[in-house]
């Protein structure tokens, strides 16, 4: 005769059962359902959002750029030529 202890003790969810020659099983939570093809691909989506580059735009000349970053088109930073674009 088998009788199973089913706690949180023995890993997250888990049944020890013991024999009546004192054997033990140990047996893991399993789903009850096969989840299905939708749920599967909600969950997947839920993590592999692509992030959108950080962008800002020059005072000074008005281009697109990087936050922190001297501009590409003209050169400057914070009112200062740091790179001499020709
Ligand atoms: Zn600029």
């Amino acid at each position: 005769m088998w009788y199973s202890v089913c706690s949180r003790a023995f890993g997250k969810t888990a049944c020890r059962s013991v024999g009546a020659q004192g054997q033990e099983r140990f047996t893991m939570a399993v789903p009850k359902q096969k989840k299905g093809r939708g749920a599967t691909h909600t969950r997947r989506s839920a993590n592999s959002k692509l992030a959108t580059p950080a962008r800002s735009e020059c005072p000074r000349c008005g281009a697109p750029k990087l936050p922190h970053h001297v501009c590409p088109s003209c050169g400057y930073y914070k009112d200062r030529e740091i790179l001499v674009v020709e």
